[in-house]
């Protein structure tokens, strides 16, 4: 089979217009093309939605892109129906006719009439029920009194998809029939426009550039559950979600699932093969893996100096995150996956300045000038409107386009107004006091690089030259877990032998501050079944793990012994004060950042190692802060062989450190503003001597 380059997916609709406010029970369209997301678009009616099927279609038909669009509708009834309303056992014929014979505007649809006058060519009672509407019709009961119409309740499909409702059910909450009704004669005037170059599964073979199937968001209801409990329209998810799963599953995944005979009744693509899907739509790693070895370190490495292990995490992390299209203004905070260029240039024409005068500099030398005045003005965003007259001046204010024929001003300030003229002293610069169109940026530059943080600053440059959308990654999400048996949860109870859990709070929020979704998974006592069920949970839906405490080689150090169970953990011994060991693995293929317990070294080492790690897997590329060359306020004498961090703040352009190193004093991580970084060798440090100095904002706090 010949891969899709765009999956689409359509949640489709019975009902009438839904206005113009995006909201449930409407028709979305999820889409996903060339492995990125598009926002879920909302389609208000199904004209809305068939002009924009249509234009999708043509788009990618023409780019030479296949394309592959779901539809969660039955496309056929079952068996014996086909035959009994048009003669022809071909479900196309059925088609054919409801395409005749609905009427269909954004306002009504004669859907529930059309059912009637089908029950009516049908023996007995049924088999349509159920009636939306205040009056009677002839033929359709309002309940489900059917019998006496001689065909199946479901198709064969719906007998296996558990809580499939029936097609004959026309309305009430979850019914289809209404859908399939106003469904069907929509795909079968897609099919007769794009006559050659669309085929139907499962009743026609996929050899064409557009394959529409039948879907059924069901199949990823764990997937869409989990995104609906974080907020946002369900049917939004359902429709992005799919896309997502389907044009993740690997060629041969798809293949069977399209791999089925049902040439009258149609069938539910994906139906037995659910837990693909859900794990498609769950996301999970789809940029490349990381490498199973990825924490290994080199033969004969012991105590890694900090540079060393920095470039050993450089050099191994990459991006796991997916990417998104988004409106621009929507980004804030978000890393770019791709470049921006620029849609305009800024300015788009050449403008003035300042407030003043207009004209051509040839016009113009030195010494005494007199202009005559153009009668009327240009000013922003109410153009001159046409040449300037050869030899004459215009009025014109800061932002004004400079008509034809001016490419100079003159400030006001500079001018003597009289009736009718100005007059000013040569000679003037050519081009003084304007704006070339595109000085700023030129259309088509690159204004943005893949992997920026978008700032608000980046908000305005987009804006200015035109950008709508942009492709970002998905935020990161990292999961936190607090390990040790002395633990208790901060606010609640705790006996004399416990202490509060300060790290989680602490991780949490600097996650946060780092611009990654964080997930808290609670405390684990110091017990390795409780740790392996927490760690698996995490690694379900998180992009990273920070855990915190147990990270050596102790009796209770669980982390570093599950880690190291998998065959990928290294213990990372770095040559770091505060901070012991490092516990870096993979779990089922999620990172795992193994923490210091000691609150000062959590927070240092975060600071130092996870966050460079987890800008990299965010899609960021790797980046230390710059830190402040700056007087020290105090005397130190430094060993050598470790690099240290001090608790300091900045007084009097001074760099104060705080009173005691203890890394239990966690009094200092709040006293201080921001860590003096001592170099790896001795020093002899004294008042006055030039320090590094990084504010917590430096890192992102
Ligand atoms: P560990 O790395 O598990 O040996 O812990 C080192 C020290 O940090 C011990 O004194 C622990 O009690 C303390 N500690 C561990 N986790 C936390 C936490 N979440 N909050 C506050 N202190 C902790
Ligand atoms: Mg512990």
């Amino acid at each position: 089979m010949i891969p899709f380059n765009t999956v689409a997916m359509v949640d489709w609709s019975g009902g009438n217009d839904t206005g113009p406010t995006p909201r449930k029970d409407a028709i979305w369209l999820g889409l996903v093309r060339d492995g990125v997301e598009l926002p879920p678009r909302y389609l208000r009616n199904r004209a809305v939605a068939e002009a924009a099927l249509t234009e999708l279609i043509e788009g990618e038909c023409s780019a030479g892109r296949r394309l592959l669009l779901g539809f969660d509708f039955p496309f056929g009834f079952p068996k014996g129906f086909a035959a009994g309303l048009t003669g022809c056992p071909d479900p196309f014929a059925v088609w054919e006719w409801l395409e005749a014979r609905i009427e269909d505007t954004p306002r009504a649809n004669t859907r529930f009439d059309l059912a009637g006058e089908i029950n009516a060519r049908f023996p007995g009672t049924g088999p349509f029920w159920f009636n939306g509407l205040k009056r009677d019709i002839a033929h359709l009961p309002r309940q489900n009194t059917r019998r006496g119409h001689g065909l199946p309740d479901r198709r064969v499909v719906e007998n296996i998809a558990r809580g499939a409702f029936t097609c004959w059910q026309m309305g009430g909450a979850g019914a289809v029939g209404g859908q399939v009704l106003t469904g069907l004669p929509v795909l079968n005037r897609l099919r007769h426009r794009f006559d050659g170059q669309l085929a139907v599964w499962p009743f026609e073979p996929l050899s064409s550039p557009v394959a529409v199937v039948e879907v059924w968001p069901t199949l990823i209801n764990g997937a869409v559950k989990k995104a609906s409990a974080l907020g946002g329209i369900r049917d939004a998810h359902q429709v992005r979600l799919l896309a997502r799963a389907v044009a993740r599953l690997s060629l041969d995944d798809l293949s069977d699932m399209l791999d089925v005979s049902a040439p009258e009744e149609g069938w539910i693509m994906g139906l037995g093969h659910e837990d693909k899907l859900e794990k498609a739509a769950s996301g999970g790693l789809h940029p490349p893996p990381l490498r199973d070895d990825c924490f290994a370190l080199p033969a004969g490495v012991d105590w890694a100096p900090v540079d060393e292990a920095h470039e050993l995490l450089r050099g191994r992390l990459g991006p796991v995150t997916g990417a998104v299209r988004l409106a621009a203004v929507q980004t804030l905070g978000r890393v770019l996956a791709e470049p921006v260029r620029a849609a305009r240039a800024n300015p788009p024409q050449p403008n003035s300045a300042v407030d003043g005068y207009a004209f051509a500099h040839s016009d113009t030398g030195a010494g005494a000038q007199v202009l005559p005045l153009a009668p009327g003005r240009s000013a922003a965003g109410v153009p001159y409107g046409a040449a300037l007259p050869g030899g004459h001046a215009l009025r014109i204010l800061t932002g004004a386009s400079l008509p034809e024929g001016a490419d100079t001003v003159i400030l006001q300030e500079d001018v003597t107004r009289g009736e009718g003229e100005i007059a000013f002293r040569g000679p003037v610069k050519r081009g003084a006091n304007t704006r070339e169109a595109g000085e700023d940026v030129a259309e088509g530059a690159q204004i943005l690089p893949a992997g920026r943080v978008i700032t608000p600053a980046d908000l305005a440059l987009m804006a200015a030259t035109g950008v709508g959308d942009v492709t970002v990654r998905e935020a990161l999400r990292v999961a936190v877990i607090s390990t040790g048996d002395e633990l208790a949860e901060a606010g609640g109870p705790a006996s004399g032998h416990q202490i509060y859990d300060a790290n989680r709070p602490m991780l949490l929020a600097m996650l946060e501050r780092f611009g990654a979704v964080p997930r808290d998974m609670g405390r684990v006592p110091d017990d390795r079944a409780a740790l392996r069920a927490a760690l698996d949970k995490a690694a379900d839906g998180a992009d990273a793990i920070l855990t915190s405490g147990g990270a050596s080689a102790g009796d209770e150090d669980h982390v570093s012994a599950l880690l190291g169970g998998t065959g990928s953990r290294a213990l990372w011994r770095i040559a770091i004060k505060p901070g012991r060991p490092l516990a870096l693995g993979l779990w089922r293929g999620v990172p795992v950042f193994g923490l210091p317990g000691n609150p000062v070294a959590a927070m240092v080492c975060t600071l130092v190692f996870a966050r460079p790690a987890l800008g990299l897997l965010a899609g960021q590329g790797w980046s230390l802060p710059e830190p402040m060359l700056l007087p020290a306020g105090f005397a130190k004498s430094k060993k050598p062989g470790r690099r240290e961090f001090l608790r300091a703040r900045l007084r009097d352009g001074r760099v104060e450190v705080f009173a005691s190193e203890g890394s239990g004093r966690i009094s200092g991580l709040s006293w201080a503003e921001g860590l003096v970084e001592l170099e790896d060798g001795a020093r002899e440090i004294a008042p006055g001597d030039a320090v590094r100095y990084y504010p917590y904002s430096a890192f992102g706090l």
